[in-house]
């Protein structure tokens, strides 16, 4: 009888906040507004490695990076098929997420990559990848996302979406 009984009681709560991208905020405020994807490119001549996602100080030597546009394809490092995900992206499960290497830099980006088609031979590595604009974005990771160079055009035929350069 004095066995302790854990009353529970389920509820919500509910959370309004916001944080910023510091330094990064350019690239994000630049695929908000204009559909452009920014890296950075060390300053110092004995260096120059280009950073995509861009680093305001190169993480290599140190140095102040400056802001470049960087192209919008690239080709896929690694990848894998996403089938378990948070609520904000299950309902496109499944999907694929990869480093993706832009043509120019030095470095990759991890984001997602959506196909048609989405088996392993789409995503592996060395294939071909471009970027496709949500036309509703909000300055995030999400409002862009890398699919085939063959299916590119479909994508951006797409009511939802549009291209970049
Ligand atoms: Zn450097």
């Amino acid at each position: 009888m004095d066995e302790f009984q854990a009353h529970e009681i389920r509820d919500r709560i509910k959370i309004n906040y916001k944080y910023t991208y510091g330094g990064q905020s350019k690239f994000f405020i630049e695929v908000m507004n204009n559909k452009k994807l920014l890296g950075t490119k060390c300053t110092n001549p004995k260096c120059g490695k280009a950073w995509m996602p861009p680093r305001i100080n190169c993480s290599e030597c140190y140095s102040p990076a400056e802001w470049v546009e960087m192209k919008q394809s690239g080709t896929i490092e690694v990848s894998t098929i996403v089938w378990y995900t948070t609520s904000a992206f299950i309902k496109s499960v499944p999907y694929s997420i990869g480093f993706i290497k832009l043509d120019g830099a030095d470095t990759a980006l991890l984001q997602g990559i959506f196909s048609e088609n989405l088996v392993p031979s789409k995503i592996k590595k060395g294939r071909r990848v471009k970027a496709v604009f949500s036309k509703e974005r909000e300055g995030k990771m999400t409002d862009f996302f890398f699919v085939p160079e063959d299916e590119y055009e479909r994508w951006i035929e797409k009511p939802e979406y549009e291209g970049g350069e």
